[in-house]
């Protein structure tokens, strides 16, 4: 194991968007460790699909979640020692059909962690189904007529529950997906980066988004505009498209209390409690 490598054979498709994602966090861990956040104060989840594979390939403690389930693990992780920076990667699917009330419900508390999307429009690795992303009328297996559904906007839902850190990136313009992914992770709350990914396999958006891809110079001065800037249109916005400050969870339920640093020992807790019992437990007449 070197740097970030990890000894994990790669197994994603030649050509697909994941590996701009991989590029993008390896050199977005160098940019934090810049920033003085070693790598062994990072932790990183996922849920499970295509996307999952990037935790076998990142030499970064954490752990596997369940399908849909990387956002609550990830809430998890930061209650649990608060000193840590989250990072939690899921699919669109993943995200937004099995998880979707994890994503809303962060936004809603502010959860101090990074939500990374990879976002390709599918559910690839159970060979393509529409996805609750997918665009209407996508054809896939599921879906041999089109799908009728319109897909969610994840940034305009992210928005809306709450969320105090928008970005969108693009897997194919990896140095530009570092420095927002390091941005979130820097960020005290919920940040969320919308990763558009193109699946080679079995949803294809290279041209499209080459064609419509545009970098946002400046994120939006008020939720109005950047529920506007999110919109999926002839210009897709990439960058920090929204950011606020506002308490973060963890913060609101401990102030500064650690419970990895401040929990009492075992040895202080069995003690407390039998001082507990001693002062409160009257023997049975009967007994003594
Ligand atoms: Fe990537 Fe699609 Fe292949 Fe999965 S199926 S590895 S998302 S190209």
């Amino acid at each position: 194991m070197k740097g970030l490598i990890t000894y994990a054979e790669n197994t994603w498709c030649p050509g697909c968007g994941n590996f701009g994602i991989l590029n993008a966090v390896q050199k977005a861990v160098k940019l934090l460790e810049e920033r003085g956040v070693t790598k062994d104060k990072i932790l990183i989840t996922a849920g499970i699909g295509c996307h999952g594979k990037i935790f076998d390939y990142l030499a970064l403690s954490g752990l596997y979640s369940l399908h849909g389930r990387s956002m609550a693990t990830a809430q998890g992780m930061k209650l649990g020692n608060p000193e840590l920076k989250v990072i939690a990667f899921a699919g669109d699917g993943d995200a937004f059909g099995e998880g979707i009330s994890h994503v809303i419900f962060s936004g809603k508390r502010n959860a101090d962690y990074t939500l990374v999307i990879h976002d390709n429009g599918v559910y690839a690795l159970t060979t393509g189904q529409f996805s609750p992303l997918s665009p209407k009328g996508f054809k896939s297996p599921s879906s041999p007529k089109g799908t009728p559904e319109p897909p969610f906007n994840p940034l305009k839902l992210a928005l809306i529950s709450g969320a105090t850190f928008v970005a969108r990136g693009f897997s194919a313009r990896p140095d530009h997906l570092a420095n927002l992914i390091a941005e979130a992770v820097m960020h005290p709350g919920f940040a969320i980066v919308d990763v558009l990914q193109p699946c080679v396999t079995f949803n294809n958006t290279y041209q499209l988004y080459n064609q419509r891809v545009k970098i946002l110079e400046k994120p939006a001065e008020s939720l109005e505009e950047a529920l506007k800037l999110v919109e999926i249109g002839e210009r897709i916005y990439i960058g920090v498209i929204y950011r606020r400050t506002s308490q973060p969870y963890h913060e609101a339920i401990y102030g500064n209390y650690n419970p990895r640093k401040d929990s009492p020992s075992k040895d202080e807790r069995v003690r407390r409690a039998l001082s507990l019992l001693e002062e409160n437990f009257t023997p049975s007449p009967l007994r003594s």
